[in-house]
């Protein structure tokens, strides 16, 4: 089988496109229609994806699979549930979601996690791993989860589990915020130091955390939504199970990692701190993208150290860990030629 072949060739990294539907907002007072022809729903083996210039130029791209708008997040999930299965067998996952603002990155990583039908990747990871890891208990299983959210802003990390009330107190009293050094030791394990490790055993603990996550992003900022898609966003879950009759040991991890907007602000516009971020932006994604790149070609030397994003995830990208990327785009003809950025982005590392 070709597919098969190519797969083996890849290692495992793997590229999905999903294309969210049309929005109301999409239609700046006009009618709009998708310049995105993506396979229907049911087309659960679809690889191709094909767009659409007005003036009839088509530009054709294909991945491991394409989710157009009809596929819903039970579908996507389906489709991921035993890549993240695998980090309770002790593999290390990363999961990532690259795309320009709007084109459904957090839809897909978290979604609205209280509703049954649009929770994301996150919770429906989550309460995956928790049902298997409890029905492994009967096995002699032991798991212990710890859980971490920080962001990388500016090339900084923030910790996103900080006790924001606190957190606001230590502003007052003129304490500096806590520099985070990433550390790896030669069996694989990351350190970050003073970053908040919270023990969990349910989603429900995990949701909690979630929701004191979305609080500390807003603390000492002016728009929620601009920042937030100016900066990674990286949930952390580290495993380890101990099998107490056999004595076998698993530490797996999964990184779900909700990247920056792709999208090129206009060079000429910004200045100052806003220049300074775009070109942060800029560097990281390119650098995920080199860091891909020379994993796929098992090169010799994998360019880990020219981001914090892939120098924090490198024991987890490469070697037998598993990668996912995920890219999203919006259909609207507006979006075309970030889009087209995107895909191309994507082909590269595919
Ligand atoms: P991003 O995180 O990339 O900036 P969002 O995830 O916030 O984008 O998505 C932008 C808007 O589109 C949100 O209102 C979101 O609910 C909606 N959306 C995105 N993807 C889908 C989808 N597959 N189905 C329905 N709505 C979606
Ligand atoms: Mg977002």
């Amino acid at each position: 089988k070709l597919h098969n072949t190519i797969q083996e060739l890849k290692g495992n990294i793997r590229v999905f496109c999903r294309v969210r539907p049309l929005l109301v907002e999409d239609e700046d007072g006009e009618q709009v229609q998708s310049v995105v022809q993506y396979p229907q729903f049911g087309d659960l083996v679809g690889r191709g994806i094909e767009l659409t210039q007005a003036e009839g130029q088509k530009y054709a791209f294909s991945f491991d699979k394409v989710f157009g708008p009809d596929f819903t997040q039970a579908n996507v999930f389906e489709e991921i549930s035993q890549l993240v299965q695998s980090a309770l067998d002790g593999y290390k996952v990363c999961i990532f979601a690259y795309g320009q603002t709007g084109s459904g990155k957090t839809y897909t990583m978290l979604g609205r996690p209280d509703q049954d039908e649009h929770k994301g990747l996150i919770p429906r990871s989550l309460e995956q791993i928790f049902r298997s890891s409890q029905s492994l208990e009967s096995q002699g299983w032991k798991f212990k989860m710890q859980a971490s959210m920080l962001e990388i802003y500016n090339e900084t990390i923030r910790d996103l589990l900080i006790n924001p009330k606190l957190d606001a107190q230590k502003a007052d009293v003129g304490a500096v915020a806590k520099v985070h050094n990433i550390k790896h030791d030669n069996m694989g394990n990351t350190f970050v130091s003073d970053l908040t490790l919270v023990e969990v055993t349910s989603w429900k603990e995990v949701s909690a955390l979630l929701r004191q996550a979305a609080q500390s992003r807003t603390v000492g900022r002016t728009n929620m939504n601009e920042q937030s898609s100016r900066s990674h966003c990286v949930f952390t879950l580290r495993i380890s199970g101990v099998n107490e009759s056999t004595e076998q040991q698993v530490h797996g991890i999964l990184n779900l990692v909700d990247l920056a907007g792709s999208e090129r602000l206009s060079k000429s516009g910004a200045t100052g701190d806003r220049l300074k971020e775009t070109q942060a932006i800029n560097k990281s994604l390119a650098c995920l993208g080199d860091v891909i790149l020379a994993i796929a070609n098992k090169e010799q030397h994998v360019p880990y150290r020219n981001s914090k994003l892939t120098y924090l995830l490198q024991p987890c990208l490469g070697g037998d860990s598993k990668t996912l990327m995920f890219v999203n785009i919006a259909p609207d003809c507006k979006s075309l030629h970030e889009s087209l950025c995107s895909l191309r982005f994507a082909a590269k590392v595919n």
